[in-house]
């Protein structure tokens, strides 16, 4: 059997990871558009592996988020990739913060996430010293941190040890017929059994490509990153979740805030943003948002916030937002059409996710 997949990205190499050791007889293509791999939004993120406390229970963003925190500990071990479980704090300044913590804490609790310690707020003044004086806080333990070009380099090599499985980069996916198992590539015309379509940003135009019939539609919604060399942020510490404190449309947020975070590598970030691009701009890492909207937003959390002018533009990635028939999705989708499996919406947390979304699609085979 022919198993292709479409989508060099760390969901696709995850895939291709788990089928080359599950499936020894078949053959295995991963395809990638791109000159390298990882290139969109597996390395323009906050390379935080999430516990999974700020999704509706029985959603998959919940499951696939809370497994695949477990997974990926053991994979990044095995991989030697870079990573730390260094807990995130929750942190509440205000009333209504503090009344949205407790329903955070219920939905935890309802899907099961493990290690989410409730901490006083002079346990908080004592370990994160700069921080203003919270109402209360919480510390999730399974929270951690990971350096994701790293991650996408050690998936190549350890895939590149199964004889099943290839990898071609600037190979990029034109047109699939479902129905005849055959697909056209910048690099020529393949058979397939099996087409796993994880095309990130792009996910929407392959499903289409393969004879999807559903109007699912993927809008880029931008997250810009600050560096602020000489600050003095260590740990993760983010807001309350929006969706627990009602604000705006719960579906459309995927961001946690701006939060503030010491990467693995020892950068100090504050972002990301969340702007809506059209649809047009899927590849626009352009940053645009001005440093004061970063410097107000950290002063929401900071006795001293930076001045603008300390900080400087660091990255950006565009979060696949799903839509169907014109409505936010709010989940990943996962489907099965013929031959094809469709991976949509991936947006946070699929880096966490990414080893469970593999164990899924390789089930549904
Ligand atoms: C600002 C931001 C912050 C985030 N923070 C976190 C976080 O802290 N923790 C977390 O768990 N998640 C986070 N995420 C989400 C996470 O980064 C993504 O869910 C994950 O990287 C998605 O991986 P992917 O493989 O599906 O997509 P991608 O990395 O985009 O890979 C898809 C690949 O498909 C290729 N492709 C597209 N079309 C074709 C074609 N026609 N032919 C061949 N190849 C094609 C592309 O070139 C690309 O390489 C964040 C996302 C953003 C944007």
């Amino acid at each position: 059997m022919n198993i292709i997949i479409v989508g060099g990205g760390v969901v696709g190499l995850n895939c291709a990871l788990t089928l080359a050791g599950q499936r020894k007889s078949d053959d295995i293509f991963l395809i990638e558009a791109e000159e390298y791999l990882g290139t969109h939004t597996s390395t323009r993120n906050s390379e935080v592996i999430h516990a999974g406390f700020a999704y509706p229970p029985g959603t998959l963003k919940s499951e696939l988020c809370i497994e695949g925190n477990r997974l990926s500990y053991e994979l990044l071990g095995d991989l030697s990739v870079p990573n730390r479980r260094c807990g995130k704090w929750i942190v509440s300044f205000t009333e209504d913060e503090e009344r949205s913590m407790a329903l955070m804490l219920q939905n935890a609790s309802e899907c099961g996430v493990p290690g989410m310690l409730p901490k006083r707020p002079k346990d908080v003044a004592s370990a994160l010293p700069w921080l203003k004086d919270v109402r209360s806080a919480v510390f999730s333990e399974t929270s951690g941190i990971l350096d994701s070009s790293e991650y996408i380099a050690a998936l190549d090599r350890k895939i590149s040890q199964y004889r099943n499985c290839h990898i071609l980069k600037r190979c990029r996916l034109t047109s699939a017929d479902a129905r005849r198992g055959v697909m056209e590539t910048t690099r020529g015309s393949v058979n397939f059994d099996v087409l796993i379509n994880s095309a990130g940003l792009f996910a929407d135009d392959v499903y289409r490509m393969a004879g999807g019939k559903s109007d699912f539609k993927i809008k880029p919604f931008k997250g810009e990153y600050y560096i602020w060399r000489k600050g003095p942020i260590e740990g993760l510490v983010y807001p309350v979740p929006d969706r627990f404190l009602k604000k705006g449309d719960a579906t459309l947020v995927s961001s946690m805030g701006i939060h503030l975070h010491r990467s693995i590598t020892g950068d100090r970030y504050i972002g990301p943003s969340q702007v809506e691009l059209p649809q047009s701009k899927k590849s626009d890492y352009k940053i645009e948002t001005p440093p004061e909207v970063f410097a107000f937003a950290s002063a929401h959390y900071l006795k001293a916030a930076p001045h603008a002018s300390e900080l400087q533009p660091a990255q950006a990635g565009n979060r696949p937002k799903l839509f169907e028939d014109g409505k936010a999705a709010g989940d990943f989708v996962i489907l099965k059409e013929g031959p094809a499996m469709h991976l949509l919406g991936i947006e946070s947390p699929g880096l966490t996710a990414a080893p469970a979304i593999a164990k899924r699609v390789a089930s549904m085979i």
